[in-house]
């Protein structure tokens, strides 16, 4: 008979406590590492960040991609402070609002990664580390500033003082600081192993981006508390995918709904079925954002397997609700039942409502947020008896699954990736030709929502969408650029006079365009389409692409696009707008933007 393990005294103590069980961390490029060794590892990143003089109750930033080294480093810098991880694909004026807003003791800067994180931290007085791989040692192993970290004591951390730091983005300019303690990310990851039966045999292939709630909680926490395996690979890839589920046969993988989207464009050809026989997956999860019942239906067909869809939140650390394993029923087009936090409907008046009934969904229990830091207006808005309201609208039937129908926030979710729109508006909004700007979400098919704006010129001022784009894109990560912009002559407002951004898509007709020919096979057909697929190829880890294929649907995302855009530059030696990439991210498309480029005045290539 076995006994449930004893709740750990730290995040770090899910390694500590399940050192016996077996399982550990692995990764494409490096054998794997046991579950001891990751310990270890740990320990001594925290002991090195302790001899630079490191904390209990300092903060610590750390800029990386996906990366097994990123997993040690996570849990070494919870162990002696608290950790904000920040997204690698954020720009200058992101890194100087977040290092303000956080004021790290010290920033973690993944050393093979071109970021614009390390100056906007110098100028700050912020010391830099560099994280890397140690060469030749296990996944995870790690050199922090070309040095193998040295082994001591570090300061243990207790279950209230906060593990991680997250910024999410609400329905106001600034994003909010959300803490989440100790004991908030053990119970949320034990609420996710739970759910899933996680235990030592199970393998996850984790893609989710590590400085995302789902990526570490979900894609770590969950299954290592449980006893089992990591698998790191750099991020998501969807022509990789199938290779991987045959290399490291993991049992299960969690993702974003376009993620799940892509893996079945992928998997639907018969070499793909073949390999994904070889994977001796258990289930699929997928939380985020909304998956739609089709989507559901297509991927157990595909896969043979069940998708679980779960709803999770930051502020949760993650898991809320989500639809149980068989024999249990899932529900297409329900998030579940609570699965963790109780979870409620409460009207607007902060009365609890009674099934059926649509309101705002409503949580509490030991896996929420105590509060967003330094932002008593937030917290005044977000708490109500004790209950912490998520801003989504559903509601719950009698047998306690829960609908989700709308959301009162109005953050655009792009592909999982949430945009604020005010924080769009407030930049459209600098441009001197602009009166008003309104930034909404418009359909995109394989992002589910991008974001797109419309805006109102200042009386006599004359402006283009190109111009105000690439103003966007100087001041924020290319996600938040809307994909389309519309010149209008007035903004529709409600009864209350406050701007409407719902129903703004529909009303201009706006739908994302996507150039795709989804396993497109034309070889490219001169030397610049040569040039761009090899690139693509390398970058992306995919056999050379058909010139018609979607960047972002083989798996590219926007730091890959920006690692793309500088190697074909310095291959080229021309120097290719961003934007121009994203406007195309076709083989073809790039080649074409390419070539009057290279035809021009200095052009050598
Ligand atoms: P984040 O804090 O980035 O995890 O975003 C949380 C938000 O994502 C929630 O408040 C919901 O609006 C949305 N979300 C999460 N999971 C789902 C889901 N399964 N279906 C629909 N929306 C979801």
């Amino acid at each position: 008979m076995t006994t449930a393990p004893s709740f750990p005294d730290s995040v770090a103590g899910l390694l500590e406590q399940a050192r016996s069980a077996g399982g550990g961390l692995e990764s494409l490029e490096a054998p794997p590492a046991t579950r001891a060794e990751l310990a270890h590892e740990s320990s001594a990143i925290a002991a090195t960040l302790c001899l630079r003089g490191v904390s209990s109750g300092d903060r610590v930033a750390i800029v990386s991609p996906n990366d097994a080294t990123m997993v040690t480093a996570f849990f070494g810098i919870v162990s002696c402070a608290s950790c904000a991880p920040l997204n690698p694909a954020y720009g200058r004026a992101e890194f100087d609002f977040y290092l303000d807003d956080l004021k790290p003791r010290l920033l973690v800067v993944y050393d093979a990664l071109d970021t614009p994180a390390r100056e906007a931290a110098r100028v700050r007085g912020i010391e830099c580390i560099e994280l890397g791989r140690a060469p030749g040692l296990a996944s995870g192993m790690v050199t922090l500033d070309g040095e193998r970290p040295s082994t001591g004591a570090a300061a243990g951390q207790r279950l209230d003082e906060i593990a991680l730091l997250l910024h999410t983005s609400g329905t106001t300019a600034r994003p909010k600081l959300v803490p989440l303690t100790h004991r908030n990310l053990i119970h949320s990851a034990r609420h996710i192993a739970a759910t899933l039966s996680l235990g030592p045999e199970d393998r996850s292939l984790t893609v989710m981006p590590l400085f995302h709630i789902h990526g570490l909680v979900a894609g770590i926490l969950a299954p290592l508390g449980a006893g089992g395996t990591v698998i790191v690979p750099p991020g998501f890839l969807a022509p990789s995918f199938a290779t991987w589920l045959a290399r490291f046969r993991p049992t299960w993988y969690t993702a974003v709904p376009t993620m799940h989207q892509a893996i079945l464009e992928r998997l639907s050809s018969a070499d793909a079925r073949a390999m994904r026989m070889q994977a001796p997956l258990r289930f699929v999860r997928s939380s985020s954002a909304a998956m739609t019942p089709q989507t559901i239906r297509d991927i157990e067909a595909t896969l043979g397997v069940p998708v679980i869809e779960s709803y999770g939140m930051t502020e949760a650390s993650h898991q809320m609700s989500s639809n149980p394993l068989p024999p249990g029923e899932r529900k297409p087009g329900s998030v579940g039942m609570a699965a963790g936090p109780e979870v409620g409907i409460m009207s607007a008046s902060g009365v609890l409502l009674p099934p059926d009934e649509i309101g705002e969904v409503v949580i509490r229990g030991p896996n929420v947020t105590s509060g967003y830091l330094e932002n008593p207006a937030a917290n005044a808005n977000a708490f109500t008896n004790g209950w912490f309201r998520t801003g989504d609208q559903g509601c719950i039937g009698a047998d306690g699954y829960l609908t989700l129908t709308g959301r009162l926030k109005e953050l655009i979710n792009r592909a999982g990736e949430k945009v604020a729109p005010l924080e769009v508006d407030a930049v459209l909004a600098e441009h001197p030709a602009v009166a008003q700007a309104l930034t909404f979400g418009m359909p995109h098919a394989l992002l589910g929502e991008d974001v797109a704006a419309a805006v109102v010129a200042k009386p006599g001022a004359y402006v283009t969408e190109g111009e105000l784009r690439g103003f966007v894109a100087e001041r924020l990560a290319f996600f938040k650029v809307p994909r389309q912009i519309r010149i209008v002559a007035k903004l529709p407002v409600g009864a209350t006079g406050k701007l409407q951004r719902r129903g703004m898509a529909e009303r201009l007709g706006m739908v994302a365009e996507i150039p795709v020919i989804s396993g497109d096979t034309t070889a490219a057909r001169n030397a610049v389409e040569e040039i761009v697929a090899a690139v693509w190829s390398e970058i992306l880890r995919v056999a050379v692409p058909g010139v018609h294929e979607n960047f972002f649907a083989l798996g590219g995302d926007s730091m890959l696009a920006t690692r793309t855009v500088a190697q074909l530059g310095a291959l080229l030696h021309v120097e290719m707008p961003l934007l121009a990439f994203f406007d195309a991210p076709t083989v073809a498309g790039v080649a074409r933007t390419l070539e009057p480029l290279l035809a021009g005045d200095g052009a050598n290539a």
